[in-house]
């Protein structure tokens, strides 16, 4: 049986970016992927300028900007087919030029963060399916599973970190996914060639039954992401996904002008159940990193950062945990809590965001409020795109402005649920 310091479960950006952080720290990393890479995955693909600082520390930006990936520079919002209003990201505090984010095929890019996790020294065994924990005294110190011959393999491990995104083995084996009440959703993806895009912007239409973020990925592709409540679908049922798509997609005047001289180039693919949190983790050995902490849904577009940016947070503390060989589930919990500091307020400003674009006075409220006002759009987006701190927008005064900053006379609203 072979023996590592640590095993971290997943390759996409969390497992990546975990497996690099414990390496430059000196430890002895092994990670398993079920898949073969290069493999695909249903994302936005454009990824927030403030990851791009991590991306420079871990040693990868270089390499990223060698597959001539597209930057883009900022947001373009359509509140039920209105004109797009277009918001650049706003320089940040220090200073500087504006920000862009890098929108790259994930096809491309975790294929590329994997083997540069590899070329750095950590064990990569791809086609390595973990299937359950090893314990010792109720803590985990290792992982068993198979590999793609079918055999059963197994390593020993001091902790093990599990970067398995939703579908993460520790969701199921310690019953950890809490599903949201009510109706959830659904999202589809395919990449396409030919597509208008007036500018280097990620487009989002939002109108029913839900909304759409279209962006260039470079070399003349765009990424044609629709998520919509997963009731728009079981009401049709004999219609199949890929015609569902087409006909939603088409249903939005700004996106026809957009694809209609477009073609899909691949089959679409489509994830159910987007949203969903996760319990603590009831044992030592074991922290959970990126998706496989829990997920609201992609319209803010941060996944990728909040996935490297937990890790970046486990490495402090597994390094605090080698120091003191403490791997207990108390001396782990310090990551929950420095998570929940750094991402409440946003996780806060995402529910409030899906909200507003679910309610259409409200959406065009706020798109009126954002185009009259520079300042207010640009805070908003550069929140979004975490080059600001959600602080900075999740307060009564911001939301105000946001929200009924343009009411008339006697008019009133109800604030959103999530803010009361
Ligand atoms: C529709 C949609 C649009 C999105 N758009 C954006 C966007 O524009 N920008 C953005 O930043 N984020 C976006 N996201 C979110 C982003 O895709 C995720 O946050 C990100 O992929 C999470 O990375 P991860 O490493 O945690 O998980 P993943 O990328 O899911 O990687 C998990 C890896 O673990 C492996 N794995 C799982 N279980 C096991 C097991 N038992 N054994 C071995 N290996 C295993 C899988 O094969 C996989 O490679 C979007 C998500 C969706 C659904």
């Amino acid at each position: 049986m072979n023996s590592f310091d640590i095993v971290v479960i997943g390759g996409g950006p969390a497992g990546c970016a975990m497996a690099l952080d414990l390496n430059h720290r000196g430890y002895n990393v092994a990670l398993c992927d079920q898949a073969k890479f290069p493999r695909d995955k249903v994302c936005g693909e454009f990824i927030s300028p403030g990851a791009d600082p991590i991306l420079k520390q871990l040693g990868v930006l270089n390499a990223i900007e060698a597959l001539t990936p597209k930057r883009l520079r900022g947001v373009a919002i359509s509140s039920y087919e209105s004109e797009e209003l277009r918001i650049d990201y706003p320089v940040a505090t220090g200073g500087g030029l504006r920000p862009t984010s890098l929108s790259v095929p994930r096809y491309k890019l975790d294929a590329l963060f994997l083997k540069q996790v590899q070329s750095a020294g950590v064990k990569v065994f791809e086609q390595h399916k973990v299937t359950d924990f090893i314990f010792n005294e109720g803590c985990v110190a290792g992982i068993q599973g198979w590999d793609e011959t079918k055999s059963s393999f197994s390593i020993n491990c001091k902790l093990v970190v599990d970067a398995g995104g939703r579908n993460a083995v520790s969701l199921r084996k310690l019953s950890l996914k809490r599903e949201p009440k009510g109706s959830s959703k659904i999202a589809f993806s395919a990449h396409w060639q030919g597509v208008r895009l007036p500018e280097d912007y990620c487009y989002m239409h939002v109108s029913r039954p839900g909304y759409t973020g279209i962006s260039s990925v470079g070399n003349g592709r765009a990424n044609v992401v629709l998520v919509v409540e997963g009731s728009a679908l079981t009401g049709m049922k004999k219609e199949k996904p890929e015609a569902f798509y087409h006909r939603v997609l088409m249903q939005n005047r700004r996106r026809i002008k957009m694809l209609q001289s477009g073609e899909q180039v691949e089959p679409v693919r489509s994830v159910e159940s987007l949203a969903f949190s996760v319990k603590p983790v009831p044992c030592g050995g074991l922290i959970l990193v990126g998706d496989a902490t829990g997920f609201i849904d992609p319209f803010t577009g941060e996944g990728i950062y909040l996935s490297l940016r937990s890790s970046q947070l486990a490495g402090e503390v597994i390094h605090a945990g080698f120091k003191s060989t403490d791997f207990s589930n108390n001396f782990l919990s310090v990551y929950d809590q420095k998570r929940q500091r750094e991402f409440g307020s946003k996780f806060l400003l995402s529910r409030v965001l899906q909200w507003l674009i679910y309610n259409r006075p409200f959406c065009n409220r706020v798109m009126k409020s954002l185009s009259s006002n520079r300042v207010l759009a640009e805070t908003l987006v550069g929140v979004i795109g975490d080059i600001f701190p959600a602080e900075k927008v999740v307060s009564m005064r911001f939301l105000s402005k946001l929200l009924i900053g343009t009411l008339k006379g006697n008019e009133t609203l109800d604030m959103p649920k999530v803010l009361k």
